[in-house]
């Protein structure tokens, strides 16, 4: 059977702990994160090319120029996308992909991939939201703020993905996506070829699905 790999969306608000899940799922598994491109300035311990593509703003507009995006958005007064042609590369050759990527982002992703899983990662609380960005120590005090405001708005567009899921321990959240993962490979709708073999008779049934 040729299979494709899984467009897996892990978005919701900052400091959710969308980064932190992305990192433990990949210990788990072998998925491709995808490593964005961003117009932001580099935090402390973070690596070009690992963490993201720290581009200029005439970078970034350029390689929009040139249709080098899945999708990208402006989120909190910098442009962060996604690079295309390397995630469509890499679900063509079976491997799921991860994408953590913001609400924009992710809206534009399901408009033109809407076979993706599109999973948004709650807090356990607003209260723990705020906590945890702040003991993440990496925004002034206004970018915390901009960011815990537009957490408000974000939450009503849960809606519009498949599945929520609250991180309230790393490893719970983590559990769930694998479970959620597993369950989309299982779909009926996604299986192009189902053969059944029977050890006697050899193959009994051969389906082929559009
Ligand atoms: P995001 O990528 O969504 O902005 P991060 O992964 O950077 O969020 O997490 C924000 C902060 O919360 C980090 O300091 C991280 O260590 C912490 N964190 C993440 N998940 C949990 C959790 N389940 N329990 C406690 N702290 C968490
Ligand atoms: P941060 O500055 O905290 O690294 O990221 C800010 C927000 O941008 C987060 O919600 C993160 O998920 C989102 N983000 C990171 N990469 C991308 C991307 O390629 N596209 C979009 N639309 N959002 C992204």
């Amino acid at each position: 059977m040729n299979k494709t790999g899984l467009l897996i969306v892990i978005s919701g608000p900052s400091g959710t702990g969308k980064g932190t899940i992305c990192k433990a799922l990949v210990h788990r598994k072998d998925y491709f994160v995808s490593i964005s491109a961003t117009t932001r300035n580099p935090r402390v311990g973070e690596v070009d090319g690992e963490s993201y593509y720290f581009l200029t703003k005439e970078d970034f507009i350029d390689r929009i120029n040139k249709d080098d995006f899945l999708e990208h958005a402006e989120v909190y007064g910098n442009y962060y996308g996604t690079p295309k042609s390397k995630v469509l590369e890499t679900i063509e050759s079976g491997k799921d992909v991860i994408l953590e990527i913001d609400i924009q982002g992710a809206l534009k992703v399901k408009e033109n991939y809407p076979n993706g899983v599109f999973i948004f990662i709650l807090p356990p609380s607003m209260e723990e939201l705020k906590n945890r960005i702040t003991k993440r120590g990496t925004e002034t005090e206004e970018s915390l703020m901009t960011r815990f405001k537009c957490a408000y708005k974000e939450i009503n567009y849960i809606s519009k993905y498949n599945y929520a899921v609250v991180n309230d321990t790393v490893e719970e959240a983590v559990n769930k996506i694998e479970s959620i993962v597993l369950a989309e490979k299982c779909r009926v709708d996604r299986i192009k070829t189902t053969t059944i073999l029977d050890s006697k008779e050899g193959l009994i049934h051969e389906q082929l699905y559009d």
